[in-house]
């Protein structure tokens, strides 16, 4: 082992003794010493999406966060290339809001059930059907469906993006418990036009209801359920439980907390409870139990998303020495997504 990789075992080491075997950590301490070495050498710019394992979450990212948060932070720097450890629709919206820059993702693996449940056609489609109703469209979505939107959200700011409108309706893409979180939070009504079509092509005028859902679904956190929760409860009376909102209703209703990865993040780091149950993807936990020595995190973790797990340091080197895989988007593309992007940010 080289000095320097001597160096990054014995960071890597101090924080996460408690969540990787000794022989891992060696192993990625000597890849992320190369991947360092390489990055500085090209001038590129490293991010970590939240989800990311943690040996690479601690050891190679420039920044790490949301994917918004982290899109954004990209754009202000010189690096270039930016290597996105994360999701094919998050390195899409570092293009989106970094064009000349190229954006590398080190697998081509990692796609995204939700992203993945709607299409730009099913969006107009669905403008047709209910003409003049705008459309607002999480962030979790290729670029060609931001293109089609009025404008994005994030799970953070969802509710005050619909409020925004002064339609009495619009039209909430794709998560379907995000919307029904969000239509449960401020009260409005929701229904999913895919389930219940509508008799013609145009908006029934009749029907009672302000939030217009689609049928997307996190795989991770659609697992999660209410038992969970009451069986981590019974055993450890004392734990404060937090939940993404891209969970179900019910289960963010029995949780202590819902918000984003950064707001559970925040809210562990100012929290003074002893332990808590964190229902996200299970890597987030191992990064934030890595953060908190002094806090214990109890986590379900038989679930690790398969698309983020895609994303390793090998392929991160890889990425880096072959310049793969280039990201990009369509420009005409690029700018309507951008357009739905810029309004969000106006809105908060
Ligand atoms: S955790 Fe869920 S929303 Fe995030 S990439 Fe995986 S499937 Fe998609």
């Amino acid at each position: 082992m080289t000095a320097d990789a001597s160096q990054t075992y014995h960071l890597l080491r101090k924080k996460l003794h408690d969540v990787l075997p000794d022989f891992e950590i060696r192993a990625k301490a000597e890849l992320a010493c190369r991947i360092n070495q390489l990055k500085g050498d090209l001038g590129a710019v490293i991010l970590g999406h939240n989800y990311m394992e943690p040996g690479l979450y601690h050891s190679v990212p420039d920044y790490t966060g949301d994917s918004l948060e982290l899109s954004r932070l990209a754009a202000t720097t010189d690096g270039d290339p930016i290597v996105f450890c994360g999701v094919r629709f998050m390195a899409e919206t570092a293009k989106i809001l970094s064009p000349h820059k190229t954006v590398l993702i080190p697998s081509l693996e990692a796609g995204c059930s939700l992203a993945a449940s709607i299409t730009a056609e099913d969006v107009r489609e669905l403008r047709e059907r209910f003409p003049g109703v705008p459309v607002v469209t999480y962030v979790n979505t290729y670029a060609d469906i931001k293109a089609e939107s009025d404008v994005c959200c994030t799970s953070s700011n969802a509710l005050a993006v619909i409020e925004s409108f002064k339609t009495d309706t619009v039209i909430f893409l794709p998560d379907e418990y995000l919307a029904r979180n969000v239509a449960r939070e401020s009260g409005k009504h929701i229904i999913f036009p895919t389930d219940r079509p509508i008799p013609g092509d145009k908006q029934d005028p009749h029907m009672d209801y302000q939030i217009l859902g689609w049928h997307g679904k996190c795989e991770v956190h659609e697992k999660f359920n209410v038992e969970d929760i009451e069986n981590v409860r019974r055993q450890f009376p004392d734990v404060v439980v937090l939940a993404h909102p891209e969970c179900s209703p019910e289960v963010v209703e029995a949780s202590d907390f819902s918000g984003s990865t950064s707001a559970m993040i925040r809210f562990v780091e100012q929290a003074r409870s002893p332990r808590y149950l964190l229902l996200t993807e299970c890597s987030m936990a191992d990064n934030v139990a890595a953060e908190n020595p002094d806090k214990e995190m109890l986590r379900l973790c038989s679930v690790r998303c398969p698309h983020m797990n895609q994303i390793t340091l090998q392929d991160t080197l890889d990425s880096l020495l072959q310049n793969r895989y280039v990201v990009d988007v369509p420009e005409q593309i690029r700018l309507k997504a951008k357009r739905a992007v810029d309004r969000m940010l106006e809105i908060h």
